[in-house]
């Protein structure tokens, strides 16, 4: 197949990207580099099966030739970049999803959204089940997110009913992994890098909010199955073992040392309390469930930020 990856240059794009050449598909990722970088493709320049495209989705897209199904996976992720750009967020989501799913209705192409757990927003149903309609606070820093994923996955259905475009959601919980930039400010590549340089890990709140972890090979295997199926979702993709965040510094401080004790700081507004996929949809549907263990994931991402930071 012909395959779009928008946001092919980001974290999970570019492993989405890898995966994909590795199935024998001509991939071609599009990406304004607003978040992402080139050296997450790097290693697929020359590919005669790979092409990049620096294009930014909320302006109309061109892409020439066939495409049999797009990934859209273009937005800011970290909280602290949607916070740094909130309108951009806001745009990608609804403007971009927009123009996304016109050339998918152009090129007679499926389309799969990666959208998030953010849609539940602070849930007050844990764990958080695909028929949970979520706690968002539309109008709280995290809104600009939260409301454009939400508006992407309305928008997306209202193309699948009224054109019969092929469409799948994909609700992304917390997935980690290599390629995370040092500084996106997540919680995973924050820990890490505060412990290899030996600070002290900067725990928000009391650390009592919980989160569970997704290796990153796990959510593209996911993604896939859900692009494969004949199932539109949403679905849940992610990781049920769920950690407050104390006990995942904790665990870094044991994993890596670095002598950096735990400090708290104020918890950011409307940071979620609870984490936590109902994964019954994509056990049942998908046949998909997470493999790789927290120890396993963590120690392949510790080793990529030792030598990103020369350590
Ligand atoms: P990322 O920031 O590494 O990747 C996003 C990519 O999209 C970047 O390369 C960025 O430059 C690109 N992009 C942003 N706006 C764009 C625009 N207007 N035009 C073109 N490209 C644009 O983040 P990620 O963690 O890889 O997330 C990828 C997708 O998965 C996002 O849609 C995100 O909302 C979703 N998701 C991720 C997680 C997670 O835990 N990583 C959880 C839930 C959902
Ligand atoms: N967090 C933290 N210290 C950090 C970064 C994040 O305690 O240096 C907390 C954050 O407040 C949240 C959790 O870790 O409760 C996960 O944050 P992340 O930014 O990774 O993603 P989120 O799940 O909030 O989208």
């Amino acid at each position: 197949m012909r395959i779009l990856v928008t946001g092919g240059a980001g974290f999970i794009g570019s492993h989405l990207c890898d995966r994909l050449i590795e199935e024998g598909h001509d991939v071609v990722a599009l990406d304004n580099l607003i978040t992402g970088s080139t050296d997450n493709i790097a290693h697929l320049a020359g590919n005669p099966r790979f092409h990049f495209i620096h294009h930014d989705v909320t302006e109309y897209i061109f892409v020439s030739g066939g495409l049999d199904f797009i990934f859209h996976l273009a937005s800011p992720a970290s909280p602290l970049d949607y916070l740094t750009y909130p309108i951009q967020t806001l745009k990608v989501g609804a403007l971009g999803t927009h123009k996304a799913l016109g050339l998918a209705l152009e090129k007679k192409a499926g389309f799969l959204l990666a959208s998030t757990s953010e849609v539940y927003g602070d849930p007050l149903v844990h764990p958080q089940p695909e028929d949970y309609w979520g706690n968002v606070n539309p109008v709280g820093p995290r809104g600009v997110y939260d409301e454009a994923k939400r508006f992407a996955e309305a928008l997306a259905f209202a193309y699948m009913r009224y054109h019969g475009l092929v469409v799948r959601v994909a609700r992304i919980f917390n997935t980690y992994g290599p390629r995370m930039r040092a500084e996106d400010g997540r919680v995973v590549p924050a820990f890490i890098c505060q412990a290899l340089r030996g600070e002290d890990l900067t725990v928000f709140g009391d650390g009592s909010q919980t989160r569970s972890f997704c290796y990153v090979s796990d959510t593209v295997e996911g993604l896939l199955r859900l692009a494969w199926s004949d199932d539109p979702g949403p679905v849940n993709i992610g990781n049920p073992e769920e950690m407050t965040v104390l006990e995942f510094a904790e665990t870094m401080l044991s994993m890596i040392g670095g002598g950096g004790r735990i400090v708290f700081q104020p918890l950011p507004v409307d940071d979620p309390k609870v984490r936590r996929p109902d994964i019954s949809h994509a056990r049942t549907r998908l046949g998909w469930e997470p493999r790789v263990s927290l120890e396993e994931g963590l120690g392949h991402t510790i080793s990529y930020f030792r030598e990103k930071l020369c350590l």
